[in-house]
């Protein structure tokens, strides 16, 4: 019997998996059923402890490094660089229990796999927890993938405190990291053989084609621009319709037109909101003189984002013909599509059993994968969220999906041990 035959018959253990995702999903419980695992919070450190047991039990090594990221390992004397399984434990306040925390117990399941049917691979296969991926008081998202990647040195956190004024140095020395050391947790290239992420799809598109497995194509590129209309305050009262130059009305036909513009997009994976909106004066009696907003684009493709942009602008000429408006434009955002990993993409295709299907897809939200991209080959897998909700106490992964996922990243990791060097 062969190498790969062999492997091709073992799966993951589904209620062990399940196990572990309820008892986990208890830590940092709150009154509204959601999870508050915060950065550095009591519940977090509580998690990363949960996690660490869990290692231990499996008698596995464990690091944490500078940015408290905790890394293992199974055991290899192989000098290959690692295939890491990765992603993160912590939530946003009144989070759910898979964002995040679904990519490490699978990848917790898979180690625990391998271990107990006795598998050794070519290259050995990690798994790390990155610290702070969501949001938090330290305003630092996916800190511990960015400092792993060389993007946040010490001169970018070491002033770096909350509003009430608790310092990161403090919270991350307490989850056992070092803001001193921060830069001893960076990895080069040659270190890693490649990053492989399971995430809920946080949308309704796998689940709307009844589709387990998603392919993560790319993660999508995030464009933002602060825009200021400045036309003029006058008196409401006695200031004719035709005399107008209202910075409000000029404000809101471009909200319209911006809205038809991407849903008229024939991609589906871009996206555009106006998320933020001030008026001034901000009167009843008195003409809007400043309107100021922030327009955020998303999309899988650099080109997709450059061509919504272009309408935008065909927005902007039409406005002027019609008033006499003044408008600022400020880029403040833009990050481009991190295109996975091809080979990754192409694996993750042959591991999907034939009788099931897979959808390939961008993912409309930023994940650790985007910065390990830029490092390592990366790819990732995503499990359909039930109702398209995350980032809340409703989020849900259907455990059918999720234990199919888990052997298709299972499978995978047999099928790149063999085509990585
Ligand atoms: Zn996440």
């Amino acid at each position: 019997m062969n190498k790969l035959s062999i492997n091709t018959s073992i799966n993951i253990n589904r209620e062990r998996l399940q196990f572990n995702i309820e008892e986990l999903g208890n830590i940092g419980l709150n009154e509204s059923h959601g999870l508050d695992r915060i950065t550095f919070s009591v519940d977090d450190l509580q998690a990363r402890q949960w996690f660490i047991n869990k290692i231990k039990e499996l008698k596995l090594d464990y690091q944490i490094d500078a940015a408290a990221n905790i890394w293992t390992s199974l055991p290899n004397t192989n000098e290959k660089a690692p295939i890491i399984i990765g992603s993160h434990l912590d939530t946003v306040p009144n989070g759910g229990r898979y964002d995040g925390a679904l990519g490490v117990l699978i990848g917790l399941e898979i180690l625990t796999t391998l271990l107990e049917n006795g598998i050794t691979t070519e290259h050995p296969i990690g798994l790390v927890s990155f610290t702070a991926e969501e949001p938090n008081p330290y305003n630092l998202s996916t800190f511990g993938s960015r400092v792993v990647t060389g993007k946040l040195k010490k001169s970018d956190i070491e002033h770096v405190q909350t509003k009430e004024g608790i310092s990161l140095k403090t919270a991350l020395a307490s989850a056992g990291g070092s803001v001193d050391a921060i830069e001893t947790a960076q990895k080069k290239p040659d270190e890693l053989a490649a990053f492989l992420e399971v995430h809920i799809e946080q949308g309704k598109r796998l689940l709307n084609q009844s589709i387990s497995t998603g392919i993560v194509t790319a993660i999508t590129g995030i464009y933002r621009e602060e825009i200021t209309f400045k036309g003029e305050a006058n008196h409401a009262g006695t200031t004719l319709m035709k005399e107008r130059n209202d910075a409000l009305v000029a404000a809101s036909k471009f909200v319209v037109a911006f809205e038809e513009i991407v849903r008229n997009h024939p991609s589906d994976e871009v996206v555009g909101t106006i998320g933020q909106f001030s008026i001034k004066p901000g009167a009843p009696n008195i003409i809007p003189n400043e309107v100021n907003l922030l327009m955020e684009i998303r999309g899988d493709k650099a080109e997709k984002i450059k061509e919504t942009l272009q309408q935008v602008e065909n927005v902007f000429a039409e406005l002027a013909n019609h008033q006499p408006i003044k408008v600022n434009r400020t880029n403040i955002l833009d990050q481009a599509p991190t295109e996975m990993d091809k080979r990754i993409i192409e694996t993750f295709k042959d591991a999907v059993p034939p009788e099931d299907k897979y959808l390939l897809l961008g993912s409309m939200a930023g994940h650790d994968a985007t910065h390990l991209a830029s490092i390592t080959k990366a790819g990732m897998l995503f499990v359909p969220s039930i109702d398209g909700k995350s980032h809340c106490p409703e989020e849900y992964s259907r455990i059918e999906d999720i234990e199919k996922v888990a052997n298709v990243l299972l499978q995978s990791i047999f099928k790149l041990d063999n085509l990585l060097n």
